[in-house]
């Protein structure tokens, strides 16, 4: 779809029209007209209007104008725009104001259809077939080089980049808790809890496809700041235990700097 967001697309379908079974692939040429002289002041609704008349005997596939497209014939049926041209084209009908916004959300549909032809199909003037002026003061050329740049622009996906994982809050232990209510082993818990959360989180990114494209020194050196941080909790909580808990600190401590490792190594491998 080449049709901005800006675009209000719409579908009110006409009586005007000779069933077919057209495909894009048979279409010889885009039509193009303004649906009349600007001092006659039609409006885009007007012209909608007038295409739904079952007496107006007209019609065209598109009335278009700036960032407004209402399709009122179906591409695979004909429209009654140009005669015999009628059987082998689109006919689009745009505004005789010829703004920038008629341009660009004209160039924006015949892209569209381009693109959904998987094609660039010719477009033709009115007045090619018919004793007409119509499309008057529009410049097909401008119209096809606009249509063009849009044509060959690549649709641009923007990568998903996955927030960085949210650091646990650091283990605080409550002034009138400590240090009584510590013992050797609930110490230990406390410690495993946070370093296994640590560890299954560390994994865990290392084995999305995400942290794998994102393996860049900023992935790396996150991770380590985090390593940095649950240094810091457990440390904090070493100092908490060498007040009352001396002879616990260095087996503490060991354990932390061992679990600590063993992130580090996680980290080193991702
Ligand atoms: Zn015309």
């Amino acid at each position: 779809m080449a049709l901005s967001k800006a675009v209000t697309r719409r579908v009110q379908l006409s009586p005007n029209y000779t069933t077919a079974n057209r495909s894009l692939a048979s279409i010889r040429a885009i039509l193009i007209h303004w649906w009349n002289v600007p001092s006659a002041g039609a409006t885009h609704g007007g012209v909608v209007s007038w295409f739904m008349n079952k007496d107006s005997k007209v019609s065209a596939h598109y009335v278009c104008s700036a960032n407004l497209v209402t399709q009122q014939v179906r591409e695979k049926d004909i429209a009654w725009h140009a005669g015999p041209a009628n059987r082998d084209s689109i006919g689009l009908e745009l505004s005789p104001y010829c703004t920038a916004g008629d341009y660009q959300t004209a160039a924006e549909l015949i892209a569209d259809i381009w693109k959904r032809a998987g094609r660039i199909i010719t477009l033709e003037p009115h007045r090619a077939h018919m004793a007409t002026a119509c499309p008057g003061d529009w410049d097909l050329g401008r119209l096809h080089r606009m249509a063009l740049a849009i044509y060959r622009t690549p649709v641009v996906t923007t990568p998903v980049i996955p927030p960085p994982p949210v650091l646990p809050p650091a283990v605080i232990i409550p002034e009138k808790e400590k240090p009584m209510s510590l013992t050797t082993q609930n110490v230990q818990q406390i410690a495993d809890a946070v370093l296994n959360d640590r560890r299954h989180d560390l994994n865990g990114n290392a084995n999305t496809q995400s942290f794998k494209i994102a393996n860049t020194n900023n992935q790396v050196n996150f991770l380590r700041a985090e390593v940095a941080g649950l240094r810091g909790a457990l440390t904090g909580l070493v100092d908490v235990l060498e007040k009352d808990h001396v002879g616990l600190k260095a087996h503490v401590s060991d354990e932390i700097d061992r679990a600590v490792a063993e992130i580090t190594d996680v980290v080193e491998e991702a």
